[in-house]
């Protein structure tokens, strides 16, 4: 099969505007997708540079679960680079076979001001690109690219900012820490790659106004950016002279100024015009990708913006009014070139709306189609587990057991988050639910993202469950064939009621005869693409989702379709964690207190920090390294473990269960016991370089000790000076509450912003982030939902609401996601 190079853009458009999760199509996740296409015999006009970097692609695909957000994007972007070059190239090509390599018209300039569009024919919403006057072949294949193909599409391709020419901030007014867009003229241009990194290469613009000059840097990683004939393109795009307008955060380093990994864009190619033409005028910048100037998708915009009038608003009057909301076409017609900010505004929070109620509308539409399993409540189990486990509910516990109970028993497929802080209890509240379905006569599965964690599992229930006659079974990737195989029948004909296992449940041959329950414990870990397998191997069996790692209210809320249950209570009897911040001066001290706990008979833990996953093997080696020191330098006295990722997992678990029969006192660990160990002797978790830690990681650590009644510690090392670095690290010593050091944790990471502001710019904007703020997002998607079950309330079918179907039936394929890439 030769590569399809349309579909593959499809893909990667779907997958990223989904925000990165590796979507499932009908056949195919997403990155085994593109790990098999891009391995493809690639067609003869490939040159063998792009041919070589396909197959690396290729080989980062299959890593896909394993890569970060931002890592995702990244990959993300180059493969889309890669493919567009590719196609640009063929389009190149065959423009010159048949003759008609015209020059390529420069879109017209003087169409931003203009208010009518030159052209004679009525455009309509429908309207191809193509057939736009103005509009070359070749540049509406490259709008393509972007998923422009008609007039509808290019209307709905909203700003991610507007410049206001009348407000620049001069550049000796800019601070650090302020996000700005300056406009001035590059002074100088400079691009070279690092001699000691060919992968990385960098760009430096200075750029002057009237007040003073500021740094642009940015920097690109690839072989390909070292490449001197990109480099000279860049020069190109950037002659000294041309009028820019920049975006970034402002920056004060030792060499002044900087705005760095800055989005830019060029206004004008010589300085005089810029004063007549866009003085007083708010011009919107689009999100763009390569080959598409900012003027020509201006300029398009501007053609395409008389058919506003004729977009039909599908939203009820009704709703419109009750929810204060402006109609469609004004909102189109505003966003892009607004008459005020007061409108500008009032146009994002019709568009966020817009998205958030057909969101919630599909959602709603499909689950009332899905018909859940009816689980005929019994409690003979049940009322024998609580006589067997050794301590009372908590009544946190008892509320999210009622919750559950209550969604097992409804309508429509349970989908629940159960959220407790490390330690709260989940494990027997999810042995509730499963013992809730298993009554009624079904099977159920627990995943783990872990072997560990799988095992640990797997020894409590088991326990719990030999005592009730109930069989359980876990499987593994190291479970041996014929166990496994003995497992996998046991599965089919049904007799199994529960599986406990990792990844290893989601592969093929794992079948249920019949599947009511899905737990997922620790869901951070899979990606949705994992879950939605697993649920796949029953027919809408019901979900239970729990993690220990809060996620913020504020990302949840607005992002997901999952109800939430809260564990807000730790087991009676747990003395809080004494948390301190120590300096590397302070090191002996540590060592002190953790001598004087082993004389008590607790055990230790500590751990090493994170490092590149292109470090991995420094990573073990830093590891091997300190246990080494610590086991003949520091504590020759005590027996050391040692744990990390390189570890097979018969390795791992020995290690961890050595230390739970106390047979080490101290382990060394890489961040591999991050999530959900539970050994309660262990008192004192001592955390080097804790700086390089998120702090919902930290307080994840901090959760494997304190699960006894001992006073327990959590020691962090931190030779980092800035005051932010402190600030941070102080969060954890003032609260052992998980929800308030996630939501700290976010709103810190909002204000540096510098994270993950990668070059992909179109795919990671959306609409809402137009909104003034967190607040203003999460009253929008309230009252969005809420007006969509109002609808759905009304009328189920939508057949008396046609306008609305009509739109809402492009929503629901839009969102059943990826069924593009079959
Ligand atoms: P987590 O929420 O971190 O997964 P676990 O389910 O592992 O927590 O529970 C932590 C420890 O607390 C376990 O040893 C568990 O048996 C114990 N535990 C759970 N609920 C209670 C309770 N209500 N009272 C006392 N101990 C409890
Ligand atoms: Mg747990």
């Amino acid at each position: 099969m030769p590569i399809d190079i349309n579909r593959l853009q499809q893909a990667l458009s779907v997958e990223a505007e989904r925000g990165f999760s590796n979507l499932q199509g009908k056949q195919f996740l997403f990155a085994d997708f593109l790990h098999v296409n891009l391995r493809e015999d690639l067609p003869e006009n490939w040159e063998m540079s792009d041919r070589l970097q396909a197959q690396t692609l290729a080989s980062q695909y299959a890593q896909y679960n394993d890569l970060s957000l931002s890592r995702r994007q990244h990959l993300i972007a180059e493969t889309r680079r890669l493919l567009y070059e590719v196609r640009r190239r063929e389009i190149a090509e065959t423009s010159a076979l048949s003759g008609i390599t015209k020059p390529q018209k420069k879109p017209k300039i003087e169409a931003i001001t203009a208010t009518e569009p030159k052209s004679t024919k009525k455009i309509t919403p429908d309207t191809e690109i193509k057939d736009i006057e103005g509009i070359g072949s070749s540049l509406a294949v490259r709008f393509q690219l972007l998923d422009l193909h008609n007039v509808r599409d290019v209307l709905s391709y909203y700003p991610r900012d507007h410049i206001d020419y009348a407000r620049q901030i001069p550049i000796s007014d800019l601070k650090n820490g302020d996000t700005v867009t300056v406009i001035g003229t590059v002074k100088k241009f400079g691009c070279f790659t690092s001699p000691k990194n060919p992968n990385l290469t960098i760009v430096e613009i200075i750029l002057r106004d009237r007040t003073g000059q500021i740094k642009l840097s940015r920097f690109w990683t690839g072989k390909r950016y070292s490449n001197r004939g990109w480099q000279e393109i860049q020069k190109r795009l950037y002659p000294q002279g041309c009028t820019i307008a920049a975006s970034g955060v402002v920056k004060q380093s030792k060499y002044g100024l900087t705005l760095e990994n800055y989005e830019v864009e060029v206004l004008e190619h010589t300085q005089d015009t810029i004063q007549s033409k866009t003085v007083g005028r708010v011009v919107p910048v689009y999100p763009l990708t390569e080959g598409i100037t900012p003027e020509a998708i201006r300029s398009l915009v501007v053609q395409c913006l008389p058919a506003v009038s004729q977009i039909v608003d599908p939203m009820p009057d009704r709703l419109l009014r009750d929810y204060q909301m402006i109609r469609l076409p004004d909102a189109i017609a505003q966003v892009h070139y607004p008459d005020s900010s007061a409108t500008l505004e009032q146009a994002v929070i019709r568009l966020t709306f817009d998205k958030y109620f057909y969101r919630r509308l599909v959602s709603l539409y499909r689950r009332q189609q899905q018909k859940a399993i009816h689980f005929v409540p019994k409690s003979q189990a049940i009322d024998q587990l609580e006589k067997i486990i050794p301590f009372e509910l908590t009544n946190a516990q008892k509320r999210v057991i009622a919750e559950i109970r209550a969604d097992l028993q409804g309508q429509t497929p349970m989908n629940r988050l159960v959220q407790g802080d490390v330690g709260s209890g989940k494990t027997i509240v999810a042995v509730y639910a499963l013992l809730t379905a298993i009554e009624a006569g079904y099977q159920t599965a627990l995943m783990a993202p872990t072997e560990v964690l799988t095992e640990q599992h797997y020894r409590k229930i088991v326990e719990w469950f030999m005592q009730l006659n109930l069989p359980v079974e876990i499987l593994t990737g190291s479970i041996k064939t014929a166990k496994r195989r003995e497992i996998l029948r046991q599965l089919e004909t049904g007799e199994l009621p529960l599986v406990i296992g990792t990844h290893a449940l989601i592969q093929d041959g794992v079948n249920f005869a019949r599947l009511g329950l899905a737990v997922i414990d620790e869901q951070h870990r899979f990606g949705r693409d994992q879950r939605s397998r697993l649920l796949q191997k029953g027919e809408d069996p019901h979900v239970l989702i729990m993690t220990a790692t809060p996620i913020p209210r504020t990302l949840y809320l607005t992002n997901s379709e999952i109800e939430v249950s809260i564990i807000d209570e730790l087991p009676p009897g747990r003395k809080p964690i004494q948390t301190v911040i120590l300096k590397p001066s302070q090191r002996k001290d540590a060592y002190d207190l953790i001598r004087r706990e082993i004389a008590q008979g607790r055990q230790i833990y500590i751990v090493l920090p994170l490092v590149e996953e292109s470090e991995k093997m420094e990573e073990i080696k830093a590891a091997i390294q300190e246990r080494e020191h610590l086991q003949n330098v520091v504590f020759p006295n005590f027996q050391i473990g040692l744990l990390h990722g390189q570890m097979s997992s018969a390795e791992k678990d020995e290690a961890i269960n050595i230390f739970r029969r106390g047979e080490t006192q101290i382990l060394v660990a890489t961040t591999v016991i991050e999530v959900g160990v539970d050994i309660p002797n262990a008192s004192v978790m001592l955390i080097e370089h804790a700086d390089r830690f998120g702090l919902a990681q930290l307080h994840q650590l901090r959760g494997r000790v304190g699960r006894g009644s001992a006073q327990s510690y959590c020691l962090l090392l931190s030779s980092a000076k800035t005051q932010t670095a402190q600030e941070r690290l102080q969060v954890l010593e003032q609260s052992q509450d998980g929800f308030f050091i996630a939501e700290r944790d976010f709103q810190m990471r909002g204000k540096g912003k510098d994270e993950g502001t990668e070059q992909s710019g179109h795919s990671s904007f959306s609409i809402e982030d137009r909104l003034p703020d967190e607040a203003a997002r999460q009253e929008i998607f309230q009252i969005a939902r809420e007006a969509a079950e109002r609808i759905i309330k009304k009328d189920a079918t939508l057949e008396n609401f046609p306008l609305l179907k009509a739109e809402f039936e492009m929503h629901y394929q839009r969102l059943q996601g990826g069924a593009i890439f079959t």
